[in-house]
């Protein structure tokens, strides 16, 4: 059976960057990245510290002042404010998790769902729980935990419950900064199997370091270095690059140092 991932009814859009810069005091973060990740690819974006994957995703979810270009199903969103690029389809997550600890599983649900729905369905819906939040409870493995407070969570349940948060908003894009960092093996295990479920029906972008956790579950791989995109291609492409070898310090990529 296919597993239950949210709705479905926005088609599968790409994503395609051109000539993307991202400048601090005249230093360039992000310099000249031109990048394609298909409708429904799981692409893994690796580099090390410093080489601009965070600000890339910064400049992709309106959070940096970029030039170039931006386009998610052919929509530019260079220039847009965080709000419309938001209701575009396009979400992310940040290094640390961003839970509202306070609140129940739920409630962060619930609350990030009414970021989109209109306020008379909130009253309509306050007694039951909605459609798409029982959807990301299955999906997020999160369904027995519903009524505890987020902060009471495994490390690994808060990034989930990150994840479900931008899955009720109905995104298209997910753009996840580190999401399996800190994680116990089982946690990366369960989070590549969830980064599987929600791309079936979803384009995704990974930061991620962790090679082991890469080479399971990434279907296409960039490399960036200093701003620029190193290399592209399969895991084993790119771990064949000398390239890529060279700026992981002599190590072929996924070796153990
Ligand atoms: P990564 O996520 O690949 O580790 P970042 O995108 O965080 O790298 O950073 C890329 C470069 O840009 C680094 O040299 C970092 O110090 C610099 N940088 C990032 N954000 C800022 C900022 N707000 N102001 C100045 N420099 C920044
Ligand atoms: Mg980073």
């Amino acid at each position: 059976m296919t597993p239950v991932t949210g709705r479905t009814e926005q088609p599968l859009a790409g994503l395609e960057i051109e000539d993307l810069r991202v400048t601090f005091d005249g230093f360039a973060a992000v310099d000249g990245v031109g990048l394609r990740v298909g409708p429904g690819d799981l692409r893994f974006l690796i580099g090390p510290n410093g080489a601009g994957k965070t600000t890339l995703v910064d400049a992709v979810s309106g959070l940096a002042p970029a030039t170039g270009s931006v386009r998610f199903g052919g929509r530019e969103l260079l220039g847009r404010p965080v709000h419309r690029i938001v209701r575009l389809g396009i979400g992310r997550t940040f290094q640390t998790a961003t839970v509202f600890e306070n609140l129940s599983v739920l409630q962060n649900l619930d609350i990030a769902a009414g970021s989109r729905r209109r306020p008379h369905t909130l009253l309509r819906q306050r007694r039951g729980v909605p459609e798409e939040v029982e959807q990301a409870l299955e999906t997020i493995k999160l369904t027995a935990h519903r009524d505890r407070a987020a902060g009471s969570l495994a490390h690994g349940q808060k990034q989930w419950l990150e994840i479900g948060m931008l899955l009720v908003q109905n995104v298209r894009l997910l753009l996840l900064d580190e999401p399996v960092a800190g994680m116990s093996h089982e946690e990366r295990e369960a989070t590549g199997q969830l980064l599987r479920t929600v791309g079936e029906d979803r384009t995704v972008v990974v930061i991620e370091h962790d090679m082991d956790f890469m080479r399971s579950f990434a279907t296409s791989v960039t490399v960036l270095h200093a701003g620029r995109v190193l290399s592209e291609g399969t895991v084993a492409e790119v771990r064949a690059d000398p390239r890529v070898q060279e700026v992981y310090l002599g190590h072929a990529v996924g070796e153990e140092a």
